[in-house]
């Protein structure tokens, strides 16, 4: 397949994995973002391929795993508004919340539906006038831009039974809270495509200026992501960090002006509510005043009630990176994918998913 097969070539690995194991001889411990990153990193192996020396540890960015109970409470007791609509991406359906989960409630009579993107939510609305039709607006910066675009094009259209629940998260905030934290110590950050498409390389400067952390934009095959720890290691190796693109064709510096100018249209900044790290400043988005009318939470009361984390889960620690999902004594025991009790085993990106389906640590 073009554009496919040209990134999972074995023997360009091959050639990729032994340079950096001649270039690396300094400790090296390597966060990798992204929830796909992830996911690709466990399917293709390469942990064991690298150096013993490189530690892989992976970070809070699987977007589903990242919202709080708190927030997922709010998605529950709007499903459970009468005559409401719900529309949301799949993922979220299993996701346990405090007390419930959008698939139980579904289950007991509420209207929800899965989309597959904004524009289907709006459709909805326009068949149904009267009823309100909210979507669940989860996701990074990656997601943002098509949720500012539905909510315009409400406008736009006269839609007015049209309703965003924005529990949107923003990257470089959450990042530095991490860093700052100093719970977790990372040399390299292998930052996310999809997100870095959108926001272009520059609001990752922070990193090696500040922390002195080496950065590099990876692409989600497995020779994107050999490319990108082979230029990490070059930065630690040299003691210069900074931020480079391993992806170049899905980012540039600047991103993506169109879709920065719809988010900042339509949403402002605010604190956003992490699983596991807690309320981050400027790390979350709301609509902006001008488009309060669209604002799920400001236009229904509602009283989720207090949020309660699930009994042994430790998804929190696996979003910070200070456990991985083997420190776990519910995983593979009692959680999996069929039975899961966080939502790390829950979406296709979440780590403890991956673990699972890929058989990371199996045997210990
Ligand atoms: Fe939570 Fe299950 Fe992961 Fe354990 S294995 S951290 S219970 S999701």
């Amino acid at each position: 397949m073009k554009f496919i097969n040209e990134f999972r070539d074995a023997e360009l690995g091959k050639s990729l994995i032994a340079r950096i194991r001649q270039r690396s001889t300094k400790p090296a411990r390597l966060m990798e973002f992204c929830g796909s990153h992830t996911v690709s990193i466990a399917k293709s192996g390469l942990r064991q391929l690298l150096p013993p020396n490189i530690t892989m540890l992976s970070g809070p960015g699987c977007p589903v795993c990242v919202t709080a109970n708190a927030d997922l409470d709010k998605a529950i007791a709007l499903a459970e508004l009468p005559d409401v609509i719900i529309t949301t991406f799949g993922d979220m359906m299993k996701v346990p919340a405090s007390r419930s989960s959008l698939q139980r409630v579904k289950a007991e009579g509420r209207d929800i539906r899965i989309v597959y993107s904004t524009l289907d939510a709006i459709e909805i609305a326009r068949s149904n006038p009267k009823r309100p039709v909210i979507f669940i607006g989860v996701g990074f910066e990656t997601t943002a831009p098509t949720v500012a675009a539905s909510v315009l094009q409400a406008q736009q259209q006269g839609i007015n039974n049209y309703y965003v629940l924005s529990l949107h998260k923003l990257c470089p905030p959450v990042v530095k809270a991490l860093l700052d934290s100093v719970e977790v110590k990372i040399d390299g950050l292998i930052c996310p495509g999809h997100v870095s498409a959108i926001i272009g390389s520059r609001p990752y400067e922070f990193i090696p200026r500040d922390y002195g952390i080496a950065c590099v934009i990876s692409g989600f095959e497995p020779l994107d992501i050999l490319q990108c720890v082979d230029m990490l290691v070059a930065q630690v190796e040299s003691g210069q960090p900074k931020v480079e693109i391993a992806y170049r064709r899905g980012v540039k510096p600047e991103g993506n002006r169109i879709a920065l100018e719809l988010m900042d249209k339509v949403f402002e900044v605010c604190d956003g509510n992490w699983r596991g790290i807690g309320v981050v400043p400027g790390s979350g988005l709301r609509l902006r005043k001008e488009y309060r009318r669209y604002d799920a939470e400001k236009n229904f009361g509602i009283k989720p009630g207090r949020p309660l984390e699930p009994k042994g889960c430790i998804c929190g620690d696996v979003l910070r990176a200070v456990k991985t999902p083997l420190d776990c004594k519910l995983f593979r025991k009692v959680c999996n994918p069929e039975h899961p009790i966080g939502p790390c085993m829950v979406s296709s990106e979440g780590t403890c998913a991956a673990y699972f389906q890929y058989g990371e640590g199996y045997g210990r």
